[in-house]
């Protein structure tokens, strides 16, 4: 099933994505009609010629982006172990055209990465299905090494554990507005301020 949902200049398509149709405009360099309907062929950029009302793809040069060092990544915390959590690496900041990375797309938060201090218990720090930033500390071996140490880093959004219920921060701890719950997480300051 295509999403027949409208494109705009600069949104990263895949082959096979629903551009438009022909009324709208002609068919450019990596697009293809088919029953009146344009589709992308290639990865790339939505280009749109307005003067001559053709949409075309300008193709995704290099290979997948890979995370570097002091990259900021959003990711999901699939797994919470004593020593590190693992989180599923979503996007980028700031590059929007993240989508397959060409290496894992793991990452772990050793517990020595968490937070400044000690943590004692990593399982009040991150749970699984929290959205945390972190920044890239390592990424030549796998999996790749993140810290989120900084106070704009940690978790951004959490669930209630109970109830599933998103929580809200009040000071240092994420309380749950449905159950009353009260939860820790090595919090980022930017808890709910940012779309993942
Ligand atoms: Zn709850």
């Amino acid at each position: 099933m295509h999403e027949k949902k409208a494109v705009k200049e600069g949104d990263f398509v895949l082959p096979g994505d629903y551009l438009g149709v022909i009324e709208e405009f002609l068919p450019g360099e990596g697009v293809i009609e088919e029953n009146g309907e344009l589709y992308a062929t290639m990865p790339g950029k939505v280009k749109i010629n307005s003067e001559k009302m053709e949409i075309s793809i300008e193709p995704a040069t290099d290979t997948p982006p890979i995370p570097k060092v002091g990259d900021i990544l959003l990711a999901k915390v699939v797994d919470v172990k004593p020593q590190v959590a693992i989180v599923e690496i979503l996007r980028i900041e700031g590059r929007m055209d993240y989508r397959d990375l060409a290496t894992s797309k793991l990452a772990g938060i050793h517990v020595s990465q968490a937070k400044n201090g000690f943590v004692e218990d990593m399982s009040k720090e991150f749970k699984i299905g929290d959205i945390v930033r972190a920044k890239v500390l390592s990424a030549e071996k796998s999996p790749i090494q993140l810290t989120t140490r900084e106070p704009s880093l940690g978790v951004i959004f959490a669930l209630c554990s109970r109830c599933r219920t998103p929580l809200v921060r009040k000071g240092n701890q994420l309380i749950c507005p449905a159950c009353g719950s009260v939860e820790t997480r090595k919090i980022s300051s930017m808890y709910r301020k940012i779309r993942v």
